[in-house]
């Protein structure tokens, strides 16, 4: 199985961050990223890496390490993390894995480097209140089979709960100027 995203992904120097690993230093979840000597136990044990050719946390942890700033914040496999904290539980080295991952996400979601299935939910939440919006066709199948209505969401407690988190300050701003 493959270990590094692509075998085509030669390092340029031209490419190269030397700033980016001071600036997770100083990022909480990412504190101890230097720590990591890429003994790849967080790969093995990930489960999402189990079932993917391509996703390798301990790749995305050097690719950060290295300075790889537009790489690793414009891989997609980035977002391929479940959040299940294995990787963190199991380091021998102490590296917050996945709260790294979730540094590097944030930092993507700045620059509006969000995979458009991510923004679809983000904004569903943000309009409706749920992840997905609920087909006509299925409540109209719960009525017919007696089922009580769903609850209704409530979008906008639900945005000004999560005004000032980036991530969907971001959205709101795309959705708006689109
Ligand atoms: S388990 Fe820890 S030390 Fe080993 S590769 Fe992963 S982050 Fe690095
Ligand atoms: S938190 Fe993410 S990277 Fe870590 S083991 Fe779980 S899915 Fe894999």
């Amino acid at each position: 199985m493959a270990e590094t995203e692509k075998p085509k992904d030669v390092i340029r120097a031209s490419e190269i961050d030397p700033k980016f690993k001071y600036e997770l230093l100083k990022m909480h979840g990412s504190e101890k990223i230097l720590r990591c000597f890429q003994c790849g136990t967080c790969t093995s044990d990930c489960p999402v890496a189990r079932f993917s050719d391509t996703y390798r946390p301990r790749t995305i942890i050097r690719m950060a390490q290295l300075g790889l700033r537009d790489r690793v914040l414009n891989s997609e496999t980035l977002w391929l993390c479940a959040a299940c904290f294995t990787c963190t539980d199991r380091c021998p080295q102490g590296v917050e894995v996945a709260s790294v991952i979730r540094v590097l996400r944030n930092l993507a979601a700045e620059k509006g480097i969000v995979p458009a299935v991510f923004k679809e939910q983000a904004n569903s939440i943000l309009t409706s209140g749920y992840a997905y919006n609920i087909p006509e066709l299925k409540i109209k199948k719960r009525e017919a089979q007696g089922l009580p209505p769903l609850p209704r969401g409530n979008p906008e407690s639900l945005r000004k709960t999560l005004k000032g988190i980036k991530f969907f300050d971001t959205i709101q701003k795309g959705s708006s100027s689109s």
